[in-house]
């Protein structure tokens, strides 16, 4: 089979062969078509800042944010404007290129607070980051109004599949997460969606979530794999740890069937090993999160990643949404890369970006 493999017609006995595939061959099948698309040593940073934590009327069962179950994760005020974008500031001196938002909402209301999260965007692009937003549902207007504050991406998870979802969660369904999806594509906004392993599901669930996702025309910008971390009270609390090659393999499958994509490596990485987060890098994995926090659960340390990537000889890339101009692609990767390599205050000069700082 070529590893040109940008298709929409996939089925789940296809993807289901090719998860099962002997790992070695899996893994070749994957770098080398993440090789056809994307620079090999090239990793993006994202940075993920809760600006309204808990209180949620959703019933997700893996999220300590739900109002439905006693976690120690409690409703909190709204973060104002000025303290996300200076949060902003911080992560791209640490090297990050995208700033993402999330709020624990069932859905986007019209009213002060999404005027205040569309003031957020529009903060988060003055200082020349990607701007990407998770707030739950999404109606075509509220898309339209992101899409012209600058908003470049919308996250929004399919979690697992349609036959599995109704397990996880039955506050709203299937149908209406595509929904969202579409009323993003629609708006122009890149598409943020993937999903978590390790909630319970059988592999053949797995395989069916990136059938939906690859069947998609075109395919998600962007693909987030999750491994779950099961949080005290919560009704996947007592979930068994996944095992870290499954992650491996969920990674090298999403690369083949989208190739294009940037897949990430999401929640569930402080349980990863340097080695296990290498494979995943190798399985074609080219983005991750990078703070100390995912929402509410635990992220590794900015300085370990730092680290790890330097080890591997990985570098930080841009922005890497199609509607970031070149230009802005060039300086912004740039100036990612040297502050990765000198950390927060860029000082020093490096010959690897050219870069002399004061
Ligand atoms: S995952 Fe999102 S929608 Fe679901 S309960 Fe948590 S915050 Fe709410």
């Amino acid at each position: 089979m070529s590893n040109d493999t940008t298709r929409h017609d996939w089925t789940v006995k296809d993807a289901l062969a090719i998860h099962e595939l002997p790992l070695m061959t899996l893994l070749f099948r994957a770098q080398s078509a993440h090789r056809d698309h994307h620079e090999p040593d090239a990793v993006q940073l994202a940075t993920l800042l809760s600006v309204k934590t808990g209180g949620c009327p959703e019933d997700c069962a893996y999220c300590p944010q739900s109002s439905k179950y006693d976690t120690a994760v409690g409703a909190e005020r709204m973060l104002g404007i000025d303290e996300v974008v200076s949060r902003a500031r911080a992560a791209k001196a640490k090297g990050a290129t995208r700033f993402c938002m999330g709020a624990a909402w069932r859905e986007v209301k019209d009213g002060p607070a999404f005027d205040r999260v569309v003031d957020m965007v529009k903060g988060v692009k003055e200082i020349g980051m990607e701007a990407c937003c998770t707030l739950g549902m999404l109606s075509s207007e509220q898309a339209k109004r992101l899409k012209s504050a600058g908003l470049d991406m919308y996250n929004h998870n399919l979690d697992t599949s349609k036959e599995f979802y109704g397990s996880i969660i039955q506050t709203r369904t299937y149908d209406d997460r595509l929904r969202t999806l579409e009323n993003v594509r629609s708006a122009g906004i890149g598409v943020c969606c993937g999903g978590i392993i390790g909630m319970g599901e059988a592999k053949r669930d797995r395989v069916a979530m990136l059938v939906t996702l690859a069947n998609m025309t075109p395919h998600p910008d962007s693909v987030p794999i999750n491994t779950l971390v099961a949080v005290e009270g919560t009704p996947l609390e007592a979930q068994k740890p996944v095992d870290p090659l499954e992650l491996v393999r969920m990674v090298a499958t999403a690369r083949i069937m989208m190739p294009k994509s940037t897949v990430r490596l999401s929640a569930g990485r402080t349980r990863l090993s340097r080695e296990g987060q290498l494979l995943c890098f190798m399985a074609g994995a080219n983005s991750i999160f990078y703070g100390e926090k995912l929402l509410t659960t635990p992220n590794p340390e900015a300085d370990e990643d730092a680290q790890l990537l330097r080890d591997a000889g990985l570098r930080a890339t841009g922005p890497t949404h199609v509607d970031a101009s070149s230009e802005a692609q060039e300086i912004n990767a740039t100036d990612a890369a040297h502050r990765f390599a000198h950390g927060e205050s860029g000082a020093g000069s490096c010959a690897s970006c050219d870069l002399d700082a004061e």
